[in-house]
């Protein structure tokens, strides 16, 4: 399968600005619009939902059009330099593309939190900066804002959770196949060159009474496929309750056909998990496991906690409970000290393991980073560009091989949304995660489970037949 996303593991920067384009119902007369852009990983796309939500209690609902609206936010990612760049850039040409003077413009999520009050020193039109522990107050915030006042909050909060939040996913006019719970906030494992436990605080997970109440809502809306998120989903834990056993509770609600879960952290991936995976037939058959990097030295540079041999042992073992499962990963190129033999071992491994896809990006250095604290970015940025080629090359050609595999099998798909190619297709994904285009059909549309003879694969999608 192809990734697009570039970024760290868990906070898979998207590169192209996303508006939410569901609808959102609203608990009261909604009076105002809000215009969202999303950035970055599955968590901010869920917190977007959340912020729709939250923003529904206070009147307002959601437009695609930012010159409509009353407030406009951007929910964004901190993972690389580049990201926060396009950011600003955004910032000031949605300023200039608002409706009126007294629209508010905020920025919220990971950027927001990384760079505080540097973001109203280089961008005064910005009136808002919230970072993603201060959503309960957005609309108090929004308000003060739209009295002229510049708000920046960014407070980090070991216990916040949100339960209670209801995303737009969970209301009966959402219209969702998929619908996304966040399980567990921040992160512990402090990797060297990662700047989410800078700007999402410390791991806590949220209470389980209140993930099965959240996919329950979402199941009466609707909603098919639930994935489960958090930065290292799979360390989950709320006083006795791991994760194997959230996994078995949320596969037991009714109406829900699908659970899936990202990002696993390798060394937390445990025995349980995986026979909980291989054992129940909604929890589907697709891991995205970041490996980073191939070579041991720069492993521990990175300080990610495993060697080589330890992931290759927990792939193996996956692959050996289900045969058929799709992995995919994270590959950073180029960080301080790699050398043209620790590019071989990433290289090796990519033929080792065979990915069905990698997001791959260039290590950029983020500031607070023990990484930018203590090693070099010594990588030339032409090298990096380089390796980073022949890393993407190389998985390219594995995946299109991976997906020429599957011509002539017969696979069970969830149709998502109509297809953006064509008007008489749908989009519909194997329980792999591989998108696969069929024919559009009488009776057939979104939220439906449908079997497929797959009879055609281009590098990056499949097509079937039912
Ligand atoms: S610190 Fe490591 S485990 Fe945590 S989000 Fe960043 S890359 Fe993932």
């Amino acid at each position: 399968m192809q990734l697009r996303r570039q970024g760290a593991h868990a906070t898979d920067a998207q590169a192209p600005a996303r508006a939410v384009s569901r609808s959102a119902a609203t608990p009261i007369a909604a009076t105002k619009l809000a215009y969202v852009e999303t950035y970055g990983c599955q968590m901010n796309v869920a917190d977007t939902d959340m912020v729709l939500g939250l923003l529904s209690r206070g009147g307002y609902q959601q437009t695609s059009e930012p010159e409509r609206a009353d407030l406009i936010l951007i929910n964004t990612c901190a993972v690389r330099e580049k990201a926060e760049e396009r950011v600003f850039q955004r910032a000031s040409m949605l300023f200039h593309r608002r409706g009126r003077p007294d629209v508010v413009l905020g920025i919220t999520g990971c950027m927001a939190e990384h760079l505080k009050d540097q973001i109203r020193e280089r961008a005064p039109h910005v009136d808002l900066v919230v970072g993603p522990d201060g959503y309960r107050r957005l609309l108090e915030h929004v308000e003060a804002a739209r009295g002229g006042e510049g708000v920046v909050d960014t407070r980090l909060d070991r216990d916040e959770t949100y339960e209670g939040v209801d995303g737009i996913y969970a209301q009966a006019e959402a219209g969702g196949v998929v619908g996304r719970v966040t399980i567990q906030r921040g992160c512990d494992k402090f990797c060297a060159f990662c700047v989410v436990p800078y700007t999402r605080g410390r791991e806590r997970g949220a209470a389980p009474r209140e993930i099965l109440r959240q996919v329950r809502a979402m199941a009466a809306a609707g909603v098919k496929e639930i994935q489960l998120l958090g930065q290292t989903v799979n360390s989950y834990r709320y006083e006795e309750v791991g994760f194997a056993e959230l996994l078995r509770a949320v596969a037991e609600v009714d109406g829900i056909a699908r659970v899936r879960f990202t990002s696993p952290y390798p060394l937390d991936f445990s025995d349980e998990v995986i026979a909980t995976m291989a054992e129940t037939p909604k929890i589907c058959k697709h891991v995205h496991l970041p490996l980073q990097s191939a070579s041991d030295v720069v492993l521990e540079r990175m300080r990610r906690g495993y060697d080589y041999a330890t992931f290759r042992a927990l792939h193996d073992k996956l692959r050996s409970a289900m045969p058929d499962i799709a992995i995919t990963s994270d590959l950073l190129i180029g960080f301080s000290g790699e050398t043209e033999a620790d590019h071989a071992a990433t290289l090796r491994a990519q033929g080792e393991l065979r990915f069905d896809g990698a997001f791959t990006f260039a290590y950029s250095e983020r500031a607070g980073t023990a990484a930018a604290r203590k090693l070099p970015d010594d990588v030339p940025a032409e090298v990096k560009q380089r390796r980073l080629a022949e890393v993407i090359a190389l998985q390219q050609r594995i995946t299109a091989e991976i997906l020429a595999a599957q011509i002539g099998r017969r696979e069970r798909i969830l149709i998502e949304h109509p297809s953006r190619r064509a008007a008489d297709e749908l989009m519909g994904r194997t329980d792999t995660f591989r998108p696969v285009i069929v024919p559009a059909a009488p009776g057939l549309g979104p939220g439906a489970l449908v079997d497929v003879t797959i009879t055609s694969a281009t590098p990056a999608t499949l097509f079937g037949v039912s």
